[in-house]
């Protein structure tokens, strides 16, 4: 199970619809297996921008800075799918860490459809999806 503080959730959907039609993609911070708080993260995949990202390592040292100032980690990435479902591309699984949390964010025609949480287990393993828990 994931769990998120709901305000966060409702944060992280409006990112991902302000980008579309492009893939938007950021961090997600927190300690203790709940993420309480994410950073945006600018998508370098600027061709295939429609259908996949690349976190600007930039921010991501960024973020990672951010969250140490508060005691806190990253726990893993989330990025939008326009007008695909919420489930992991070959490419998205093929560049996974394992053990981090992966949220991906369905986006139909600009709004939001459906959120759903991933974790590979080992680097040979498949995507196993976990439950999204809002918390308040
Ligand atoms: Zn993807």
């Amino acid at each position: 199970m994931v769990k998120v503080v709901k305000s966060t959730y409702d944060e992280i959907i409006k990112h991902a619809e302000s980008g579309y039609p492009e893939e938007v993609c950021g961090v997600l911070i927190g300690n203790n297996g709940l993420i309480t708080k994410f950073k945006e993260c600018r998508n370098l995949n600027r061709e295939r921008a429609r259908d996949r990202y690349e976190l600007d390592p930039h921010s991501f040292k960024e973020a990672d800075d951010w969250a140490r100032l508060d005691s806190m980690e990253i726990l893993g990435i989330y990025h939008s799918h326009p007008d695909h479902p919420s489930r992991p591309s070959t490419f998205d699984r093929e560049r996974a860490w394992p053990d981090w949390i992966y949220i991906i964010l369905s986006i139909n025609h600009g709004k939001y459809s459906d959120g759903r949480a991933w974790i590979l287990h080992d680097f040979d393993s498949t995507f196993i999806e976990e439950k999204i828990e809002l918390s308040l």
